[in-house]
């Protein structure tokens, strides 16, 4: 048996080396894994729960077109999220075209000129810089009079609660906390994190809207941030919650007003969330919300076993190989351009679909340098399937993530190692 697996790894490119040593590693994880396939199983029975009291019917799964009026399965899926998510309510939907796009539809649905927008935890992922306007740009919440403040996290990654508490004025309206870390090497905060914060908040104003980016977040824990008291969270469907199947999507869940809101900006102001046809995109919505825990759970597993493989040959990882996890991001700091090319190569050459193409780097809208990306996807950019992102400045980190199976993300995990010991850019430990 062990043989013919690693006659099959030889086959697709893996040395007797690296495979041996993969075995080594994944045998150390056992415990670890089990604890992840635990928390899939309450949140597997936390999502069909949500479903069977929501009534899902087969009739939910058809489509609409044209105005999508008394679309049904559409109504239904949002109330699924909700209840899953300890919401009053959700918007989810095709026309979200991803995380980015749903953030700002609920930040600038929600904001009025003159308001301010507070991140208390640092600077919020890249792609919102021109979407609150921290680099001008056209349409940006900055141009519609809406201002910007920061308070950073201390250099141990803890919240500042002094200068938080000073950041807070008379025209603070909406405070956005980023739960994963993004392309920075702070640590993704856990949910119980975020509750601590939303309570210091609201202690000081309780009107203060409070918003959770839960991208990447979603199902790695028991408990979201909406369960902490957070009043909008928001994601993407071609990450975590779309479970690998939803083609495109994202979703505003929170409070009935809050979500209101965000539904009059996606939409128009007097239509809001009556409106919006579903064009045959609402069954693969319910099956990857259904199959999310356990895709996610691949994902975590195939993190862990990141760090842990690059963890003992030397590379700083975030989170490191022990650390609890919440969100499926795994960052490994590679330290040279070589070294994340080459990595970034063996993810793709792992990959079902374009395993033949060689990533290079470019300059992608939205990034302020150039980035390599991998990803042999079924889905373009969908990076909770097997994907790696590395953006060329120092400190020539990849940040890699996804994985539908744990196999494949084994499989992936392997390449990449095998492809740096083939440029000489790795050693391996002896036994
Ligand atoms: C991915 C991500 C976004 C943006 O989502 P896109 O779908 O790439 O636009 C925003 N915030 C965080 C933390 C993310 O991980």
């Amino acid at each position: 048996m062990i043989n013919q697996k690693a006659e099959m790894y030889k086959k697709i490119g893996i040395s007797r080396k690296v495979w041996e040593y993969g075995e080594y590693m994944e045998k150390h994880l056992h415990r670890r894994f089990h604890q992840i396939d635990e928390n899939a199983e309450y949140n597997q029975l936390k999502v069909i729960r949500a479903m069977q009291e929501n009534c899902v019917k087969e009739a939910c799964l058809y489509t609409s077109s044209g105005y999508g009026y008394n679309d049904v399965g559409r109504d239904t899926l949002e109330k699924v999220y909700a209840s899953t998510f300890g919401t009053e309510d959700a918007l989810v939907r095709p026309q979200i075209v991803c995380g980015t796009h749903a953030l700002a539809v609920a930040l600038s649905g929600n904001l009025r000129p003159g308001d301010e927008l507070l991140s208390p935890v640092s600077k919020p992922y890249d792609t919102l810089d021109e979407v609150i306007g921290i680099r001008s740009s056209r349409g940006s919440l900055s141009e519609y009079g809406v201002s910007y403040r920061q308070v950073n996290l201390l250099p141990d990654g803890s919240f500042d609660y002094e200068k938080i508490r000073k950041a807070i004025n008379d025209k603070t309206k909406l405070v956005t906390i980023q739960r994963s870390k993004g392309y920075q090497l702070r640590p993704t905060l856990s949910v119980q994190q975020i509750g601590e914060l939303i309570r210091f908040i609201k202690n000081i104003r309780s009107d203060l809207i409070c918003m959770v980016d839960n991208c990447y977040g979603e199902f790695v824990e028991k408990q979201e941030p909406s369960e902490v008291g957070a009043d909008l969270i928001v994601g993407s469907l071609i990450k975590n919650p779309g479970g690998g199947l939803a083609p495109i999507g994202g979703y505003i869940a929170g409070g009935k007003k809050y979500v209101e809101n965000a539904a009059y900006r996606l939409i128009a102001p007097g239509l809001g969330k009556e409106i919006g046809s579903t064009l045959g995109v609402t069954k693969s919505f319910y099956r990857g919300f259904f199959l999310a825990p356990s895709v996610t759970a691949a994902a975590l597993k195939g993190a862990i076993f990141a760090a842990n493989i690059y963890e003992r040959l030397g590379f700083p990882v975030v989170p490191d190989g022990k650390e609890s996890r919440h969100d499926i991001i795994q960052t490994i700091t590679l330290g040279s351009p070589d070294a994340v090319i080459a990595f970034c190569r063996g993810i793709q050459a792992a990959a079902p679909i374009d395993s033949h193409v060689i990533p290079e780097p470019w300059n992608m809208p939205g990034y302020d340098s150039d980035v390599i990306m991998a990803a042999g996807t079924f889905v373009q950019g969908s990076s909770i399937e097997l994907s790696a992102d590395g953006p060329m400045k120092p400190p020539y980190s990849v940040y890699f993530q996804g994985g539908l199976t744990w196999s494949h993300a084994k499989l992936g995990i392997l390449m990449s190692l095998q492809k740096l010991l083939e440029e000489n850019l790795v050693v391996l430990p002896g036994k």
